[in-house]
């Protein structure tokens, strides 16, 4: 379909239009206990009409690929316009969807047609397999999913724009169980824009017997200590506390309201940004849409505005929130290229894409070597954070006392709580390149109708002093 002779062809009302035309395939492949588990793949493809009529935005979607179809869904968009007006929030102007020019590739090194389905299940077996590394693990899990986007953008005010996107995520998990006692281990999901790379046979085979290892560790581990400590959190864990305690609470439609009635409000107000110690010194988050192979990379954001590395946070302080063009303009605070939509069929809202902590200079071994009386604590494995990303529990898969600077026993069921601002106020050290790891999520869930997205978060293990920790299940 040619998207631009489509556009030029469209003869309704409206100062502004757009196409967005998305299409999407998700495969899922697993095994689970030596068996094929899984093995699906959807195709979602569609186009959305965009239009501004009189400062008043409206959308309308097709997901036939006709001409027809596209000026039909355009004529409806320019008549919910009209409509809409009457109930106006606040008139926009065409500076919100600036002109968009580009093609970003996430370039993976192995595209999804170098490797057969065959060899893919194969590999998925073996590790279902080598998970079991004893007859306490009852259950294995290896499985991959695999979503191959492609989006393109053209607009009355010049945007000619594509982007082909591949991302993987790669699951690895081992159930034990002795008697009452049961502990699932895995490999954190990792989840990047990679090829077909990540598949590599003797590489998750080396993570696979690790990840069993440690489920059987935890079935003779020690409970996790209640009180206070030091804790130190690897990335596999760290990414969801940055996404729920920092990324969600500076999403600028949360404080706008928009989002209360469903995802939840924030904690942060329009004052605090230029002012509010959000963490110590040593804090500083990036969004940053310029990481190669991170999961939310892109050229442009999903309105045309391009996508540039911000700093969110600088020393400990709040600087800029989580805001499309829009919002920035409703709010008067500076955002960022932060409007996408999770499908063709809907509306773009403000979203997190990459949000990192940038890595400090404190490595591993000087970090544990500081802690007198401390906790290592690897891995989520639940999570929970009230309406205005304030108070928060999470749960992880796997532990380690720290005594007088040694890693010692190993713990299970360890879990800390803590509320946002003194949590991140208590980071005493961010450790360095060495510890920084790319992960993300496929699964980042806001607006109604509901859209999932994806979001990638690069961040180093931390330390933080007088953390609320206990054990037992979460
Ligand atoms: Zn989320």
């Amino acid at each position: 379909m040619n998207l631009r002779q489509c556009l030029d062809n469209l003869s309704i009302r409206a100062d502004w239009v757009g196409i967005r035309e998305i299409s999407e395939k998700i495969s899922n492949r697993s095994a689970r206990n030596g068996r094929i588990d899984r093995n699906s793949a959807s195709l979602d493809h569609g186009f959305m009409v965009e239009v501004l009529v009189d400062g008043q935005f409206a959308y309308a979607c097709t997901s036939t690929h006709t001409e027809e179809a596209i000026h039909e869904a355009a004529v409806r968009a320019s008549k919910l316009a009209c409509k809409a007006k009457a109930y106006q929030l606040h008139s926009f102007k065409q500076s919100v969807r600036p002109k968009a020019e580009g093609h970003f590739s996430s370039s993976p090194r192995n595209k999804t047609t170098d490797l057969s389905l065959k060899d893919l299940t194969d590999v998925l077996l073996k590790n279902s397999e080598v998970l079991k590394a004893s007859d306490k693990i009852v259950n294995t899990v290896a499985s991959g999913m695999i979503i191959e986007r492609s989006s393109r953008m053209v607009s009355s005010n010049g945007s000619d724009s594509c982007q082909d996107i591949t991302s993987i995520q790669v699951m690895l998990s081992a159930t034990a169980q002795d008697g009452a006692e049961t502990q699932t281990r895995s490999n954190g999901s990792p989840y990047r824009q990679l090829g077909m790379e990540v598949f590599n046979a003797h590489a998750l085979e080396e993570i696979s017997r690790h990840v069993g290892r440690e489920a059987l560790e935890l079935l003779s581990a020690e409970e996790c200590p209640t009180g206070h400590y030091d804790v130190v959190i690897t990335p596999d864990q760290l990414y969801l506390q940055v996404h729920e305690s920092i990324g969600h609470p500076l999403e600028l439609d949360r404080i706008l309201g928009d989002e209360r009635n469903y995802a939840g409000w924030s904690f942060v107000k329009p004052s605090d940004f230029g002012t509010l110690r959000y963490g110590s010194k040593l804090l500083n988050v990036t969004f940053d849409p310029c990481v190669q192979t991170e999961a939310a990379s892109y050229n442009f954001d999903d309105v045309g505005n391009k996508a540039t590395r911000e700093y969110l946070i600088k020393d400990g302080v709040l600087l800029r929130g989580l805001g499309s063009l829009e919002s920035q303009e409703r709010l008067g605070i500076p955002g960022v290229a932060n409007s996408r939509v999770s499908s063709w069929n809907r509306p773009p809202i403000d979203r997190m894409a990459n949000i990192n902590i940038e890595p400090g200079d404190t490595s591993f071994d000087q970090m544990i070597g500081q802690i007198e009386n401390g906790i290592l604590m690897k891995t989520n494995r639940s999570w929970s954070i009230d309406d205005y990303r304030n108070k928060f529990q999470f749960g992880c898969e796997y532990a380690r006392r720290i005594q007088n600077g040694q890693l010692t026993t190993v713990l299970k069921n360890p879990n800390y709580r803590g509320i946002s601002v003194p949590f991140w106020t208590n980071l005493k050290a961010v450790g360095d390149q060495s510890t920084f790891e790319i992960t993300g999520s496929p699964y980042c869930g806001k607006g109604e109708p509901n859209q999932i997205i994806r979001v990638g978060h690069a961040v180093p293990t931390c330390w933080f002093g007088d953390v609320e920790v206990f054990g037992g299940g979460a």
